[in-house]
């Protein structure tokens, strides 16, 4: 599998600055930020900062320095917005089947309500 990663699209111009976003944390390799069109009370997408398409492509490609920071942030996240305690959902959409819009490794993070059944279709 040979992964091709679109530099033009939004998180990466979001990391570039070429675009605003309201930052929830930020380490060497990774970036949270709120997501634009929340589905849930807390809705933070954080991403790797290096060129990675999905999950698959993260696992097969990062460093494990890169892979350590990227769980470690969303340990991080869950915690700092208070959802330990009654829960979450983590999401990493991929491809076609997986209706991935934005092709930039991303995972969801959900909660602050309680978040239904895993699929609805
Ligand atoms: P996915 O379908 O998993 O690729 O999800 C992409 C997510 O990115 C959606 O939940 C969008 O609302 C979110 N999104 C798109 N553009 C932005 C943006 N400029 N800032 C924050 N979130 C965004």
């Amino acid at each position: 599998m040979s992964y091709t990663y679109d530099e033009e699209n939004i998180f990466a111009k979001i990391l570039r600055g070429e675009i605003p976003c309201t930052k929830v944390a930020e380490t060497e390799s990774c970036l949270a930020f709120r997501d634009i069109n929340p589905a849930a009370p807390v809705h933070v997408l954080v991403i790797p900062k290096g060129p990675y398409v999905n999950m698959d492509h993260f696992g097969a490609e990062a460093s494990d320095a890169e892979i350590a920071d990227f769980h470690r942030m969303i340990s991080d996240v869950i915690r700092q917005e208070g959802l330990s305690e009654d829960g979450y959902r983590v999401i990493s959409n991929a491809g076609v089947n997986g209706m991935q819009e934005v092709p930039h490794l991303h995972a969801h993070i959900l909660g602050g309500r309680i978040l239904g059944p895993l699929l609805s279709a």
